[in-house]
């Protein structure tokens, strides 16, 4: 058995190299893998700004700056996990349902072998084939969403595919089981009062942003954890989430936010979920600005995701282990 790991800092300095995720090694060996980051740099999904196909290589170089330790969460990743960078998945730029079937082909066998992915998107769209990948390999599966927006509009312009429907569409599909299921961070103005209630009429909860404003960040986590119980769960994570003032490289933006802390807050508190996929998606780096912050926020989020998995795979969090 092969251990996949990142390329040792004190050998080599983190701004050399090929840039993957991590300095992790770039192949395809799933038999000796736990964890594939995957991704899926497809943005003809979006609605407003394009180019989330730089997304993934964006993440990838902020990720050099990341460490193997996480102190939160008292966990050395690669002591418990065997990770790769199995590259991306192939798509056709401007075709949508032509990329969807590809990102399925191209992550379907990760799940047959195994192996959690964590993409790097790509704008939100990729959620729908990666959702019938995993749901071909697992079942439906419970979604822990967390996004300003709902994406479970019915269409744009009259199509039924983009970053605004996806997870409408995985409910339709079957992919999804929505009483498991639970969207979290919802706000700036929408088209009509009842858009969110089209998310509760197809049976999720949705916990708007002023919502968790009120409950606070544990309450809505355990909110979390009842809706999904012991569920095979995917979490798919929009970087729009986060307060554009610490993601300004994104899609669509919407002010009043959560900040990077309280989304590190949110993914830790996590732990036990038992995660079979997971994404973070709509990084746009040309809108980033100086410093790759959005970028830098995604690569830390994936950090979070790994940390994650490998509790499972260790068997928790030590019940003594307070956070510092
Ligand atoms: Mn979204
Ligand atoms: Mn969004």
């Amino acid at each position: 058995m092969i251990r996949y790991e990142p390329a040792d800092s004190f050998v080599t300095p983190r701004f050399s190299g090929v840039r993957t995720f991590m300095r992790l090694p770039n192949t395809q060996d799933l038999e000796n893998a736990d964890v594939a980051i995957v991704g899926a740099p497809f943005d003809t999904g979006a609605s407003f700004r394009v180019g989330a196909r730089f997304g993934p290589e964006g993440i990838r170089s902020a990720s050099h700056l990341l460490r193997p330790y996480n102190p939160s969460q008292d966990i050395i990743i690669f002591e418990h996990l065997s990770v790769i960078d199995y590259g991306d998945v192939p798509v056709v730029p401007g075709f949508i349902e032509e990329s969807y079937e590809r990102i399925r082909e191209g992550l379907e066998p990760i799940h047959r072998a195994g192996v959690v992915p964590i993409v790097l998107g790509g704008d939100h769209s990729i959620a729908l084939p990666e959702l019938r990948a995993a749901a071909a390999v697992h079942g439906s599966l419970a979604l822990v969403q967390f996004d300003s927006h709902a994406d479970t509009w019915d269409s744009y312009f009259g199509k039924k595919y983009n970053h605004g429907t996806v997870f409408r569409r995985a409910v339709e599909e079957g992919l999804l089981d929505p009483a498991r299921s639970i969207q979290v961070g919802m706000r700036g103005p929408l088209y009509d009062a009842g858009d969110w209630d089209a998310s509760l009429e197809l049976g999720f909860e949705l916990i708007a942003t002023n919502g968790v404003r009120e409950l606070g960040i544990d309450e809505t986590v355990a909110r979390i954890s009842e809706r999904v119980g012991d569920a095979k769960v995917y979490v798919s994570f929009d970087v729009d989430f986060v307060d554009p003032a610490f993601a300004p490289g994104t899609g669509t933006p919407e002010i009043g936010g959560f900040t990077s802390r309280e989304a590190q807050e949110f993914l830790r508190d996590l732990a036990g979920l038992n995660i079979v996929g997971c994404d973070v998606v709509e990084v746009y780096p040309q809108y980033d600005g100086a410093g790759q912050i959005t970028a830098l926020l995604a690569a830390n989020v994936a950090h979070e995701f790994l940390s994650l998995i490998a509790l499972l795979k260790r068997g928790g969090r030590p019940t003594t282990h307070t956070k510092p």
